[in-house]
């Protein structure tokens, strides 16, 4: 499945924020078989409000929502590069995730300390990512020596990897994350990057956490973070982390109700868990019937026979069509058969490149 860590300073709320999502993952398996619960990940269902629509029309027995992990990675700290802290744990973490999700303490509280002494997210973000881009700095400086030496006695891979790594190094020595290179590389390049396992190539999302009062419309912290993450073009999440650990224990209605009387209309967790979902470039596709309706998660791009895939090898190897229609046909012309005659049905092939929001039936040889 995809994954997010989530990362930040010790004290800033990533332990409370993630008992709430692992909370939440609780609440949900008894509704979903498929969520599962480990120490360190919970694996949670993506909210999409289309599925109740497709399943209304279709009258499915059963709505199976797709889901994403999230990761807790503890143990980063000031100085952390250079052995305080930054364990082989934390890093073997950190590397099997897909994207970053930064945790920020934008809450004042006299009584919990903040390691550094003040409060100052934009300040916490940059300690993190100065830490992360040493290590991957130190990581790589190493690993290319190698690699040029390889590259120079014809290696054919070590010729295809040197120049992604020194790309990244030449940024990395600018003081600049790894993931910045990632617009200007083809698919391939994409690969090599990935496979070199640094930690500051994920994307990042940034989750301000802050008190009660500010859920609503944050503070001059938040509005710092904000300023910060648009010149990266990444996206921030306000959260007050003490409300979502409060909301995960409540049955759905109550949970609703509370949430009105402060002022919001979701649960920060369906916003986070929405955003880890935009962040790692994913899009859902549907498959609708009597007896369930169901979301499937590929990544943007994905041809009609990996997106079978997804559902089983089978689908994938024996794929002949996709007989596809999208959401807002299936929705507009009321369901399969009225979409059929509006001549809104297609049948796609092996090139077709799924969207977001198609209902598909793979026809298939088995
Ligand atoms: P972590 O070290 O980043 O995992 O932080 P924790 O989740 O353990 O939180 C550190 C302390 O801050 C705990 O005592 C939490 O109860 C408290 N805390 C977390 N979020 C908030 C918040 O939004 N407001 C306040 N006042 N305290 C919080």
């Amino acid at each position: 499945g995809f994954k997010c860590g989530i990362v930040g300073l010790p004290n800033v709320g990533k332990s409370t924020l993630f008992n709430a999502l692992t909370k939440t993952a609780q609440a949900q398996a008894a509704n979903y078989p498929f969520c599962t619960i480990e120490p360190n990940t919970g694996e949670v269902a993506v909210p999409d409000p289309r599925m109740r629509k497709l399943a209304d029309i279709a009258k499915s027995k059963e709505l199976i929502p797709t889901r994403i992990s999230f990761v807790d990675i503890a143990g980063l700290v000031r100085g952390a590069s250079k052995g305080e802290g930054l364990g082989n744990k934390f890093l073997a973490n950190i590397r099997e995730v897909d994207a970053t999700v930064h945790v920020l303490r934008c809450f004042e509280d006299d009584d919990i300390t903040h390691v550094e002494g003040r409060i100052n997210p934009v300040g916490d973000a940059e300690t993190i990512e100065t830490e992360l881009m040493l290590a991957d700095l130190e990581s790589l400086e190493r690993r290319t020596e190698q690699t040029r030496k390889r590259a120079a006695s014809k290696d054919k891979e070590s010729v295809s990897l040197l120049p992604v790594m020194d790309a990244a190094l030449k940024l990395l020595q600018d003081g600049k994350p790894v993931r910045t290179l990632l617009p200007t590389l083809d698919a391939e390049e994409k690969l090599i990057l990935q496979g070199l396992n640094l930690l500051t190539a994920h994307p990042v999302l940034y989750v301000c956490n802050v008190a009660e009062g500010d859920a609503v419309s944050g503070n001059a912290h938040t509005k710092a973070v904000e300023a910060m993450a648009k010149a990266q073009g990444a996206e921030t999440v306000v959260i007050s982390a003490a409300i979502e650990s409060e909301v995960a224990q409540l049955p759905e209605e109550e949970a609703k109700e509370f949430l009105e009387a402060l002022g919001l209309h979701e649960a920060g967790l369906d916003q986070l868990i929405r955003a880890g979902y935009r962040l790692l470039d994913l899009i859902t596709y549907f498959t609708v019937g009597p007896k369930e309706t169901r979301a499937w998660t590929i990544p943007r791009g994905t041809k009609a026979p990996g997106a079978a895939g997804v559902i089983h090898t089978d689908f994938e190897r024996g794929f002949i069509r996709a007989f596809t229609i999208a959401y807002d046909d299936y929705i507009a012309f009321g369901g399969e058969t009225g979409a059929k005659e509006a001549g809104k049905a297609r049948d796609e092939g092996k090139e077709y490149v799924v969207q977001d929001g198609d209902v598909i039936h793979f026809r298939f040889n088995t």
